[in-house]
């Protein structure tokens, strides 16, 4: 997991589930325990309230991807 990378949300997780809860976490960032459905074909989900990702353990490659390729598409991100 690359924490420093451009583009990386406030935190990614690796989850081995397809549906994830997320409260926040203590401090700031603390929300309402919300639980949410990871898109198959996707592969992670974010959540509204703190913007975590989670990202399936079998879309890890698929997410990096994606990442790779917004910061190849978008300069002004990099
Ligand atoms: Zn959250």
């Amino acid at each position: 997991m690359r924490k420093t990378a451009p583009l990386s949300p406030p935190e990614t997780q690796i989850v081995s589930t397809y549906r994830v809860c997320c409260d926040g976490g203590e401090g700031a960032l603390g929300h309402p325990r919300v639980w949410m459905p990871i898109p198959h074909d996707v592969g992670w989900v974010d959540c509204g309230y703190c913007d975590k990702r989670f990202v399936h353990a079998d879309h890890v490659a698929q997410h990096e991807a994606y990442m790779a390729a917004l910061a190849k598409d978008d300069p002004a991100a990099a």
